[in-house]
């Protein structure tokens, strides 16, 4: 637990280091081009001191305005002088990878910053083991060529033509994510018709935007949550907290064997809390919408289900269609 919490305090001490190498070296090469700049900074400096002696000496209210409005004059001159170089005005500015808590893991009001809670999800998921297979299985890897053209049984549209409504409703689901609105997308249809792919890339792409997911089959997510009840500990109880506060929560493979009372009623609190809390939620299963009614009774099925896009994966096996 200690560890987890050490290792990404390392990752923010060498983050700051890092951005504080990149400004020291922006520094002396703006010296040494604009030498002005140098000496504004010597100025503003001795300005900053002299001002905070006097403050001691002979604290007056005029004297501190006087010097800070010195210094906001100062440092505007030193932006126009970056800007006529082509710099950015900002240039010289401190550097932070996170805005929001300047790489220190913390807002103001104590709460974890979001880019923790992303480090936190990683660390307890194993998000590094997801990224291995989001290599592979992304939006630039996806080939819609590997679905048939045919008709398919009853269907109306090809399994090539469904697969590009998916492939929409995947991308609208990312374009729209930030919006409040009940989007959530359930995944089913039989085994081997992309549903995990699909699920992968949308993963892929929102975890380049930072957004904290947690992704779990529904196997897995069962045992975070014997962890909890049977032995508790204080990384179960984070785990278990992520799957409540991330932003995005993704169910793989939710099935029949999730069906004793315990784990289907655990797996349904998490999707509705989720649910009145506004956070979104991916499920795939190979169930049918009217198997799930029945393995799970249809009360809490229809309240949480009717804030769930059901969208169906049909087609051949491509499973066996690579291995051929
Ligand atoms: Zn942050």
């Amino acid at each position: 637990m200690k560890d987890i919490f050490r290792d990404i305090e390392r990752e923010y001490e060498e983050l700051r280091r890092e951005n504080n190498r990149i400004l020291e070296f922006r520094t002396s090469k703006i010296y040494s081009e604009i030498p002005q700049i140098k000496e504004i900074d010597e100025f503003i400096k001795n300005i900053g001191f002299i001002a905070a002696k006097e403050q001691i000496l002979n604290p007056s209210e005029d004297a501190r305005e006087r010097a800070n409005a010195e210094i906001i004059a100062l440092r505007g001159k030193k932006e126009s002088l970056l800007k006529n170089a082509g710099y950015s005005r900002d240039y010289l500015d401190e550097i932070y990878s996170c805005n929001k808590c300047k790489d220190t893991g913390k807002l103001p009001n104590g709460k974890r910053c979001s880019c923790m809670e992303n480090k936190l999800a990683r660390e307890l998921y194993n998000i590094s083991n997801l990224s291995y297979t989001l290599k592979r299985e992304n939006f630039n890897t996806f080939d819609l060529g590997v679905f048939s053209k045919e008709k398919y049984n009853d269907e109306d549209l090809s399994p090539r033509e469904n697969m590009e409504m998916i492939l929409k409703i995947s991308r609208d689901f990312i374009k729209t994510f930030n919006d409040e609105n009940d989007r959530n997308l359930l995944f089913y249809g039989p085994t081997g018709q992309g549903k995990t792919f699909m699920l992968n890339c949308i993963a892929k792409e929102l975890l380049d935007e930072n957004v904290n997911v947690v992704y779990q089959t529904a196997f897995t997510l069962c045992e975070v949550m014997e962890e909890q009840k049977f032995r508790r500990t204080e990384i179960s109880n984070l785990k278990y907290s992520q799957l409540f506060s991330s932003d995005l929560l993704i169910v793989d493979d939710l099935g029949i064997e999730m069906t004793n009372s315990f784990t289907a009623s655990g797996i349904f609190n998490i999707i509705n809390k989720r649910l009145l809390g506004g956070k979104k939620t991916l499920i795939s299963t190979n169930l049918s919408p009217k198997e799930l009614s029945s393995t799970y009774t249809d009360r809490v099925f229809s309240r949480v289900f009717q804030k769930f896009i059901p969208i169906k994966f049909y087609g051949n096996d491509l499973r066996l269609k690579t291995n051929s």
